[in-house]
């Protein structure tokens, strides 16, 4: 016997994995050039050099038994304190290596924050659609329970009505993302200080804090002048899920944190909590090269130049041909509305001209899919044509 739990998140490819899958297997049919793939949220830009110089000098040069032998299991003091430094200087904050857990990943400090929230099989998250599947799929395999709430489909911002009526006393949580995947908008500050006083009220009322985990693995990746609000100066029950994949594109490497700021309730309860949950995955310590590349590139900010460049080229295209898109702010997706009303059915009508798209069904919010175009730009300026032959087959 297994458990059921398990087999069935083992068995089960996630759709976009299938998408990118069939996209191989038709690669070598038809010839790579020929398909279309926006499946995939793979950074297409490299890591910066910043990163590789001072990943060959630790090696090089560093103790080396200390470089690849384990760290403690917060993480490194030295890597904390330069990551302190960076968002104190970067968002006026007094943060200390004492408000941060390092670990291996985004999804990893997800699991901390869920497995550290649930407490029973009553407790709730509530994430917000359109969102990130394995959101649902974390808090269910811990005993939680997940609750979403529909999306604002005018804005991409958050359904308040629909929050407010689903919060109960059962909620341990909400779940945002911002930058989001898959809608690539980013939550304005007007929506983080609505949030962070519904959710300041909602805790008064049950006599319990609501945390927000925050999911920021795309911080950086914004394209307005405003950038994003720092979630944690709006609300003091915030926990912060970052990653550096997507930022310093290295998503194969694995590392990340949790940010707990100290004015947070039972602060010292949450933050070993966390510790807890790590050590209840078996995370031991994040990467140890990883976590002293990092003490050094801490500061280091992507070069969005050619996702921008992407996205403004896609984007003309896109609503020149008709697609209506959701306001691609941030991360590097685009969220398009199905021009025939359902993303299933037009994400296989595109994948009839060999243009892969992710339904958004996936992300609870089946009118629209996403086009990841964290890919190469002559790919996209060749998809054009098989975007119009889908918008026209699917509005005959
Ligand atoms: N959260 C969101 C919204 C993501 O899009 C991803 C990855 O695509 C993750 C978390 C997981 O990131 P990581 O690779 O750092 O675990």
């Amino acid at each position: 016997m297994v458990s059921e739990k398990m087999l069935a998140l083992g068995s089960n490819r996630s759709t976009i994995r299938e998408l990118f899958e069939y996209g191989k297997m038709r690669a070598a049919v038809v010839g790579a050039e020929n398909i279309y793939d926006y499946s995939l949220g793979n950074p297409s830009v490299p890591a910066p050099k910043e990163v590789n110089e001072a990943l060959v000098d630790i090696i090089l040069n560093d103790a080396p038994i200390a470089v690849h032998g384990y760290t403690s299991a917060v993480g490194d003091n030295d890597t904390r304190d330069a990551i302190a430094d960076n968002l104190n200087k970067r968002y006026g904050t007094d943060y200390t290596r004492d408000n941060f857990y390092l670990t291996c990943g985004a999804a990893a400090s997800l699991l901390c924050a869920f497995r550290t929230v649930i407490i029973n099989e009553s407790s709730e998250v509530i994430g917000i659609a359109p969102y990130f599947p394995e959101y649902k799929a974390f808090v269910e395999s811990n005993g939680g329970i997940f609750r979403m709430i529909p999306a604002d489909e005018e804005h991409f911002q958050i359904n308040f009505d629909a929050l407010y009526n689903t919060i109960n006393e059962n909620t341990q949580a909400i779940i945002i993302n911002t930058p989001n995947n898959p809608s690539g908008v980013v939550y304005s500050e007007e929506t983080i200080i609505r949030l962070a006083e519904i959710l300041t009220q909602k805790s008064e009322e049950y006599g319990h804090p609501i945390y927000l985990i925050s999911d920021e693995p795309y911080r950086e990746l914004v394209y307005t002048e405003n950038g994003v609000p720092f979630t944690a100066k709006y609300y003091k029950n915030t926990i912060v899920c970052y990653s550096y994949s997507k930022s310093l594109s290295l998503p194969g490497e694995r590392i990340g944190y949790v940010l707990i700021p100290s004015e947070a309730d039972d602060f010292t309860d949450l933050y070993n909590s966390i510790a807890g949950a790590g050590r209840s995955c078996g995370y031991v310590c994040a990467p140890s090269l990883m976590q002293k590349m990092i003490k050094r590139c801490a500061g280091v900010m992507p070069d969005i130049t050619s996702y921008k460049k992407n996205r403004d080229y896609l984007y003309a295209a896109l609503t020149e041909i008709g697609y209506e898109c959701a306001d691609p702010s941030g991360a590097f997706y685009l969220f398009v509305k199905a021009p025939n009303g359902n993303a299933d059915e037009f994400s296989e009508i595109a994948k009839k001209h060999d243009l892969l798209l992710v339904s958004g069904s996936a992300f609870g919010c089946d009118t629209y899919f996403r086009a990841s175009y964290c890919v190469d730009y002559d790919m996209i300026v060749r998809s054009i044509p098989a975007f119009k032959k889908s918008f026209e087959d699917a509005t005959k």
